[in-house]
């Protein structure tokens, strides 16, 4: 990351080419200059040369330092700046010295206050130097370090043991001489390890680098030239030796002034690799000891033993340091290379942005994931990538420092599809080696759209496609919400089909999935597109209505979807009529749930069905009551069963004449531990929906049956006494209802003829053919069949001559009015006459005034039951009363009337005081 931004930085520098194109002409301008300058240099004589030419390749080599500086600007200026001064001082020095020796024509003086000029230059340098080589390493650069430190040590050695030592024991010169003369070579030494150093170690080699490094390798060969001549004696001025100083200030001059030398303070990691040319370098390094040895040995004079021995045992000690970094170095290498291979290989992709959300790294995965290619991700702002949602937030992101650990994209792919990411992020924004946000990228593409068929597959009904019933509970319970925040409520419709059953039985499942099919189709037109359906179940749909539909808009939506049903629907070959019951009911959130809103809509539904189906109903709240009861008698009722909990009662049925006794009607009743005496209004309905009434209604008529044959062996019922028993319509539909009623003949061993068998009017027009059979094959056993409540029903004339039919029981709403007027009177005569002309016998229900009983003989029927006479009662009751072979003698009497009315009540407040 460092490494691009520096690169940004010089990027930015480097920004002007019209000046380079000026620098480098005047780079290499003054080269040639300097090349003409040394050519004169030696071809006058020594003392212009010295006085004239020597100073001007000096000063102009400072001059074009500080314009190199000035124009180039390079960073830290500060190193130049040393440099420029290290080679002041140097041409101070030169200077100094030429004016002593051809201007005064003074003696030789060493030392003198010149070399005090001329050391001055060694720290200068180095300092430069430093600066330079620091701003050229990455890190700590360890093995440059350690490979420029025993290339030093080796070329140290050699400057010891040729110019420092010779000083160093040599007796004939002064402290102060010699130690002036070694500080020299000393110097050289400290200005070779940091050139060493510069030169192997790492950064930026542009054209400056090789002028630089090129000016001190002739700085440095002059001056051990000049060392080793000077104690050989030899040295001479105005010699070849100076072309080494001057190739260094035109060198150092030259490479201030390339535009290049800015890029010197660019770093750039140390080659990994160990060159060829390195190794043969510090080879011949370590190898200096031993060859200084061997040679000084051969001559015959081993002047440093411990100087040398020291140096050899440095260099081993690095070689060793090195050898163990090269191996830690190479360790690294392969676990980054398999980093990097793994890296590359995972599916997930790895982005590194910065600051300003620029893509800096990215992983070969990235490429796959995005279906784009490198150059179209480095540099590319990430959020261009992302939705511009995604984008925004990433941005804000970025600027807010508050990162989350996860988030969730979707990228547009190059394929043009979407991808949906899971992102880990972490913010290394900072840190040393990242200094970016890192987002852990992992494509869940196919896992999104494999939850999200799932989800579809547990949420929505298959044949229809419709939501079912767990989305639609979930959608009121959002509807409730929605609708608490602005104070509305919800309507929830649910519908029905009525006797689907009936399709599936008679036609099949494949019929009945196609109608349901067809269904659908019709109740998703009057479906508004704010209301949802759904396919509860079965033959069940609900509807959800939101906004202005829900208070008399749930109504018309009834209406509406009872329209829509109304075309006849073709299934197969047939067409047929579809009814719907619906239930409707509303709520909001600060009194219902979801469950309690479906729950009151499915009541509504079921009153509904129970009101005679293809309609609609609004729940109430006593509906709820209504069905507690209904499931407390479900659960009940087969226990009591089996407790033996029924009783029977008995109701005589009367000669209106004479009050004589004829026969009795079996009514039954559920002696409750806890509700006392129940009536059956209240649990046969129940019993009828569950199929407990064919087993109640068998009881009743063996437990009749078995007391009438009682009364009948006492002698205390005649041969013509006779029971009358009620049958369910449901019992009615039962094949085996004649079996149960021969086996109750049997088993008591009454005759036939002493049994009535009580149909409702209902029943029997429900389903006619099943209903005919099966009264046909009573009537082969020899009971006798009553109509009961006639008139309540809608049975035809065709209906009742073709059904074997003995008795009407005319129902007590007619008998209500029987005495009231000339319109009851009109109705009961013409039941009466018709079942005279069908020669049916007529029995009058529901007695309850002696001049109901009047009127009813007058039109012509004199049989009736009814509290006039005496109410249902226990069979001990009905044996006493049969004993009196009339419920009273002298019914007209006032006293057994007022008796007779006294145990009705009471009866009647048996029934209606329940808890
Ligand atoms: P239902 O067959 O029409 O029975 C006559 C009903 O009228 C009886 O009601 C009886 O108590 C009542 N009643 C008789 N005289 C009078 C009167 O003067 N005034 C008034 N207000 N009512 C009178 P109950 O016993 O409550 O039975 C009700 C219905 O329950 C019966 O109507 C019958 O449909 C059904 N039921 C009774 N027992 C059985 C049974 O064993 N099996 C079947 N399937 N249904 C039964
Ligand atoms: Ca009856
Ligand atoms: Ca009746």
């Amino acid at each position: 990351m460092q490494l691009l931004n520096a690169d940004r930085v010089q990027a930015a520098a480097i920004s002007d080419p019209a000046t380079q194109r000026v620098m480098a002409w005047l780079c290499r301008g003054y080269l040639v200059a300097g090349m003409l300058l040394t050519v004169v240099y030696f071809v006058v004589p020594t003392e212009p040369a010295k006085l004239v030419v020597w100073p001007i390749i000096g000063w102009s080599s400072v001059l074009a330092i500080l314009v190199g500086v000035a124009v180039n600007r390079p960073e830290p200026r500060s190193a130049w700046y040393l440099l420029a001064a290290g080679v002041a001082t140097l041409i101070v020095g030169d200077d100094l010295y030429s004016i002593r020796n051809f201007v005064q024509h003074a003696d030789a003086l060493f030392p003198s206050y010149i070399d005090i000029v001329y050391l001055a230059m060694y720290p200068l340098l180095v300092g430069g130097l430093a600066l330079l080589v620091h701003r050229r390493s990455v890190g700590g650069d360890r093995s440059s370090v350690i490979d420029a430190s025993i290339i030093t040590a080796g070329l140290g050695l050699v400057s010891w043991v040729l110019l420092i030592a010779p000083y160093l024991h040599s007796g004939e010169f002064s402290v102060f001489y010699r130690l002036t003369s070694i500080a020299y070579p000393i110097g050289d030494v400290a200005v070779l390890a940091i050139a060493v150093r510069l030169a192997v170690g790492g950064g930026r080699r542009p054209g400056a680098f090789w002028l630089l490094t090129g000016g001190l390798v002739a700085l440095l060969g002059a001056d051990a030239l000049y060392g080793y001549l000077n104690l050989s004696g030899t040295f001479s001025e105005h010699s070849p030796v100076d072309v080494g100083w001057i190739a260094f200030y035109v060198a150092w001059g030259a490479a201030a002034l390339h535009p290049s030398m800015r890029g010197l303070s660019t770093a750039t990691p140390g080659t990994e690799q160990i060159s060829a040319g390195r190794v043969l370098v510090i080879g011949g390094a370590v190898l200096v000891p031993p060859a200084i040895l061997f040679t000084q040995g051969a001559l015959g004079n081993v002047t440093d033993p411990l100087a040398i021995a020291l140096t050899g045992g440095l260099l081993i000690i690095l070689v060793l340091v090195r050898i163990v970094s090269l191996v830690r170095e190479s360790a690294d290498r392969r676990s980054n290379a398999r980093l990097q291979t793994l890296v590359d290989k995972t599916s997930d992709a790895i982005v590194v942005v910065d600051g300003q959300g620029r893509i800096q790294y990215h992983t070969p995965s990235t490429e796959r994931m995005l279906g784009r290619h490198a150059a179209e991700l480095d540099g590319t702002r990430l959020g261009d990538v992302l939705e511009a949602a995604d984008g925004n937030r990433l941005d804000a992101m970025l600027v807010s420092h508050a990162a989350p650990a996860t988030i969730e994209w979707r990228v547009r792919h190059t394929d043009g599809g979407w991808r949906d990411l899971d992102v880990i992020v972490d913010d290394l924004r900072g840190t040393a080696d990242i200094d970016g946000i890192v987002f852990t990228m992992r494509d869940v593409t196919e896992r999104k759209q494999f939850d999200l068929k799932l989800r579809r597959q547990t949420l929505h009904d298959s044949l229809t496609g419709l939501p079912n019933r767990m989305l639609f509970i979930d959608r009121i319970d959002q509807a409730l919400r929605r609708g608490e925040r602005r104070n509305g409520s919800v309507a929830v419709l649910v519908l029905d089909l009525d006797d689907f059953k009936m399709v599936n039985d008679s036609l099949g499942h494949a019929a009945g999935d196609d109608l349901l099919k067809a269904v659908t189709a019709r109740l998703v037109t009057v479906t508004r597109s704010a209301d949802s359906l759904a396919r509860l179940g079965g033959d069940e749909f609900g509807f959800l209505l939101e906004n202005g539909d829900v208070d008399d808009g749930s109504e018309l939506a009834a209406l509406r979807i009872q329209a829509a049903l109304r075309a006849p629907f073709r299934v197969g070959d047939s067409e047929m009529q579809v009814h719907a019951s619906i239930g409707i009911a509303t709520g909001s959130l600060r009194t219902h749930t979801c469950d309690d809103v479906l729950r009151d809509a499915d009541l509504a539904m079921y009153f509904a069905k129970r009101k005679g189906k293809d309609r609609f109903e609004l729940f109430f709240p006593a509906m709820h009551e209504n069905a507690t009861r209904r499931l407390e008698v479900v659960a009940d009722l087969l226990g009591g069963m089996d407790r033996g909990e029924f009783v029977v009662y008995y109701q005589p049925i009367v000669d209106t004449r004479n009050g004589h006794i004829l026969g009795a009607e079996a009514l039954v009743r559920w002696q409750h531990p806890r509700r006392g005496l129940v009536g059956p209004d209240e649990f046969i309905p129940v019993a009828e929906t569950t199929g407990l009434i064919a087993p109640i209604d068998r009881w009743v008529l063996n437990d009749a049956c078995r007391q009438t044959k009682i009364w009948k062996v006492n002698g205390l019922a005649d041969d013509s006494f006779y029971i009358s028993v009620n049958l369910s319509s449901q019992h009615l539909q039962d094949p085996s209802i004649a079996e149960h009623v021969s086996d109750a003949l049997a088993v008591s061993g009454i005759a036939p003829d002493a049994v009535v068998l009580e149909v409702t009017e209902t029943g029997l027009v429900d389903d006619v053919d099943s209903a005919g059979a099966a009264l046909a094959g009573l009537k082969r056993l020899g009971v006798r069949i009553a109509v009961d409540d006639f008139g309540t029903g809608y049975s035809s004339l065709t209906h009742l001559i073709k059904f074997p039919i003995d008795i009407l029981k005319i129902d007590k709403s007619f008998v209500d009015r029987v005495a009231d007027g000339a319109n009851g009177e009109v109705m009961v005569r013409a039941v009466v006459d018709l079942a005279h002309t069908l020669s049916l016998k007529a029995i009058a229900e529901g007695v309850e005034h002696p001049d109901q009983a009047r009127a009813l003989e007058r039109l012509g029927c004199n049989v009736a039951q009814g509290y006039l006479f005496a109410p249902p009662v226990p069979a001990p009751d009905m044996t006493a009363l049969l004993a009196q072979q009339s419920v009273s003698s002298d019914f007209l009497g006032p006293d057994i009337r007022a008796d007779v009315e006294q145990s009705a009540i009471s009866e009647s407040q048996v029934l209606l005081s329940r808890p």
